[in-house]
């Protein structure tokens, strides 16, 4: 079994070397191989995705990534901004499925932003369309000043667009999850304004004929905004597009405590899968020690689950992370009174120990 472990920038390093060290105290003899991606491959090669990144990608059976971006690097030319690299792993390895569960651990229920009661419980699974939408639209504006600046320019554009099979594959891949769940699906659109959306919520009810066992309702996503903080557990599994599930996701995020919690799987038809967290490089406390690297543990985890065939091990990240948390251990980003505040590095050793 191998992994291609791409740290990237800002807190990823950090949050990946505790994921690293987790996956390394399973002794599931897992071949790890690490290499640059983002702004720090762009700083060694002049690129965010070298071509030796890619190939390692394509090679391993599951790729663990922590996150890419700086804001030092917002004045390069958009295919050099450290961004690009996820967005062409995802591209090239068609990881077209992004699954995002946000689940409330009871331990959080205080760290949420909502009420108690609002989020006790909450277990939604957020299914976004990967590679598709206005993230991959052609063609895309330029900048037109010379300074490479937008101050001059007079326009800039992007284009939605999905196609049939893209909208097919992610909706059969929603109701397969449900199948697994409590059977029901919230397909989010704006068909209401956008012809794109139509078209996604045409598509999702002709799949849906497929699947007469699934509950299927559809919302706009102004709504499913509203909703996801008014009432969050109306929801099971929401299905949306590129560009509205990179939105919802993050707020579902706060319902579970922290964005630091959320973990992600992308993958491909083949079960090859990238595994990251939810969140970005957060420049603001890199290189601090306090980045809660939970959600990078519990998309290991999910790596072991969906890509790797170890399920049991996948059961013991998890169920280690529950007891840390029962413990009392906080980063800074979940810490409240009468619990314990805890580095990146002491949160990783403490998911070690419970594993035993
Ligand atoms: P972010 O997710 O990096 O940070 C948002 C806020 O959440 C910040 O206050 C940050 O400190 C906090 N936060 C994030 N992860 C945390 C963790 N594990 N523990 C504690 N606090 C955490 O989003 P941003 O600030 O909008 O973006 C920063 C950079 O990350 C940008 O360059 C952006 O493009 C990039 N980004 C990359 C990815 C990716 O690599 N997949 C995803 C999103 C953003």
């Amino acid at each position: 079994m191998k992994i291609a472990v791409l740290p990237g920038d800002g807190i990823g390093t950090e949050i990946v070397a505790q994921a690293v060290k987790v996956l390394e105290a399973l002794d599931l003899n897992l071949e790890m191989e690490h290499a640059l991606v983002g702004g720090a491959a762009f700083e060694a090669h002049g690129h965010p995705l070298p071509e030796s990144t890619l190939k390692l990608a394509k090679e391993s059976d599951a790729i663990l990534f922590g996150a890419v971006g700086d804001w030092k690097y917002d004045k390069l030319d958009r295919p050099l901004r450290p961004e690009q690299a996820i967005l062409g792993l995802r591209k090239n390895l068609g990881l077209f499925a992004n699954f995002r569960p946000a689940i409330c651990y009871e331990e959080l229920v205080g760290a949420s932003s909502l009420k108690p009661e609002l989020v006790s419980g909450l277990d939604i699974l957020i299914i976004r369309e990967l590679t598709g939408d206005i993230y991959f639209g052609q063609p895309r504006g330029r900048r037109v000043s010379p300074d490479g600046a937008f101050a001059g320019a007079d326009e800039a554009f992007d284009t939605m667009r999905y196609t049939r099979p893209e909208v097919e594959r992610i909706a059969r891949v929603a109701f397969e999850a449900a199948r697994k769940r409590s059977k029901r699906v919230t397909s989010v659109d704006k068909a209401n304004v956008l012809e794109t959306f139509q078209f996604w919520k045409d598509i999702v009810i002709e799949v849906h004929k497929d699947y007469p066992d699934i509950a299927l309702d559809h919302m706009y996503v102004d709504n499913a905004a509203m909703q996801l903080v008014k009432e969050p557990k109306r929801f099971d599994v929401v299905v949306t597009g590129n560009m509205f599930g990179d939105i919802l996701s993050d707020e579902a995020s706060m319902l579970t405590g922290s964005i630091g919690m959320l973990p992600s799987a992308s993958l491909n038809t083949k079960n090859q899968g990238l595994y990251e967290p939810s969140h970005g490089s957060a420049p603001d406390i890199a290189g601090q020690g306090i980045a809660n690297p939970l959600a990078t543990i519990l998309s290991a985890a999910m790596m072991l689950r969906f890509s790797l065939n170890q399920s049991e091990a996948a059961d013991r990240i998890e169920a280690a992370v529950k007891t840390v948390l029962a413990q009392g251990l906080r980063t800074a980003d979940i810490h409240s009174p009468g619990t314990q505040k805890v580095s990146t590095a002491q949160m990783g050793q403490a998911v070690i120990k419970a594993l035993a």
